[in-house]
C-alpha cells in the first residue's frame, strides 16, 4: 500500500472509532499501530489490544457513573478498615460479606452498635465493592429516606422517588434510630423495607438494637413487621467496643483501647 493511501485508510479507521464513540481507543490508534509495527503484532493482536483499551475505558466510565448515582458521602473500602481495631467484629463473616454473595441472595446486613465504632464506613465499604462489582447501589441516611418520600407524595411524585430506593440491588439506610420516627415516617421505611424484602439488599446501620426499635418507631405494629423482614435472611454484625473517632483521646488518657 502506498504511504498516501495508507494515511487515508487510518484516518478513515479513526473517523469510524470516533463515530461509533470509541474514544479511547480512537485516541491510543496512533501509538498501538506504531506499537505493533515495531513488535510486528499480527492483525488479531492489534485488534484485541485496540478493544481492550476501550473496554477498560468503558469500565471506569460505568463505575464512576454507578459511584456519582449511589451518593456516598465518604469513600471508604474494606481495605481502610482496621479490624485490629474492632475485635468484637467477626471477621469471618465480614470475609463472607466481602464476597457479594449477600447481594446476589439478596440478604440484608444490619450493622448495629454505639457511635463511632464504624458502622457506617462498614456499610459504605460494602456498598462500594459491590458498586465496583457492577451493582447498582445506593445510599441514604433513614432520615433524608423519609423526608425525601414525604415531600415526593405531598408533589405527587412518591412513586417514582420509591424506584430511586427500590431499584438498586444494595439499598444503605444509614443511622436509623438517631430519631425517633413519627407513624408517617415509620411508614415509608416499612414501604421500602416491604418492597425490597426478597428482591434485593439493604445493608442497615443502627445505634439502636431491636429492643428499642419500639421507641423508635412510633407504632409498634409497624416496628414488629419492619424488623421482621429486615431479620429474615439477615446477617446481623453486633460491633462493639470502643468509638475510632475519640480513640486518641482514651489512648492519651492511659487506658488504652
Ligand atoms: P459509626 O457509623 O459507627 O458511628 P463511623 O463508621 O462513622 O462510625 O466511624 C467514624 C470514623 O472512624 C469514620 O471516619 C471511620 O472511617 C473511622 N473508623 C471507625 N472504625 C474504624 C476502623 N476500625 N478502622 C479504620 N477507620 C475506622
Ligand atoms: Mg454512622
Amino acid at each position: 500500500m502506498s504511504s498516501a493511501l495508507e494515511a487515508t485508510v487510518y484516518q478513515r479507521l479513526r473517523e469510524h472509532l470516533s463515530y461509533l464513540e470509541l474514544t479511547a481507543a480512537a485516541e491510543h490508534l496512533g501509538a498501538e499501530l506504531d506499537r505493533a509495527q515495531r513488535e510486528k503484532a499480527s492483525a488479531t493482536q492489534i485488534l484485541e489490544r485496540l478493544l481492550d483499551i476501550e473496554v477498560q475505558a468503558t469500565r471506569a466510565r460505568r463505575l464512576r457513573g454507578r459511584l456519582r448515582f449511589a451518593r456516598y458521602p465518604v469513600h471508604k473500602t474494606l481495605a481502610d478498615f482496621d479490624f485490629d481495631f474492632q475485635p468484637s467484629l467477626d471477621r469471618a463473616v465480614m470475609s463472607e460479606l466481602s464476597t457479594l454473595r449477600f447481594v446476589e441472595e439478596k440478604r440484608n446486613v444490619l450493622l448495629l452498635g454505639p457511635p463511632g465504632v464504624g458502622k457506617t464506613h462498614l456499610a459504605t465499604a460494602l456498598g462500594i465493592a459491590a458498586t465496583e462489582a457492577g451493582y447498582r447501589t445506593y445510599f441514604v441516611s433513614a432520615a433524608d429516606l423519609v423526608a425525601n418520600l414525604q415531600s415526593a407524595h405531598l408533589e405527587g411524585t412518591a412513586n417514582y422517588k420509591m424506584r430511586t430506593y427500590t431499584g438498586p440491588s444494595v439499598l444503605v439506610i444509614d443511622e436509623l434510630g438517631y430519631l425517633p420516627l413519627d407513624q408517617t415516617s415509620a411508614n415509608w421505611i416499612f414501604q421500602i423495607v416491604s418492597r425490597r424484602y426478597e428482591r434485593g439488599s439493604i445493608v442497615l446501620t443502627s445505634n439502636r438494637g431491636f429492643a428499642d426499635w419500639g421507641q423508635v418507631f412510633a407504632d409498634q405494629v409497624v416496628a414488629g413487621a419492619i424488623v421482621d423482614r429486615l431479620l429474615h435472611n439477615a446477617t446481623v454484625l453486633n460491633v462493639r467496643g470502643h468509638s475510632y473517632r475519640t480513640r486518641h483521646y482514651v489512648d492519651a488518657q492511659g487506658k488504652g483501647r
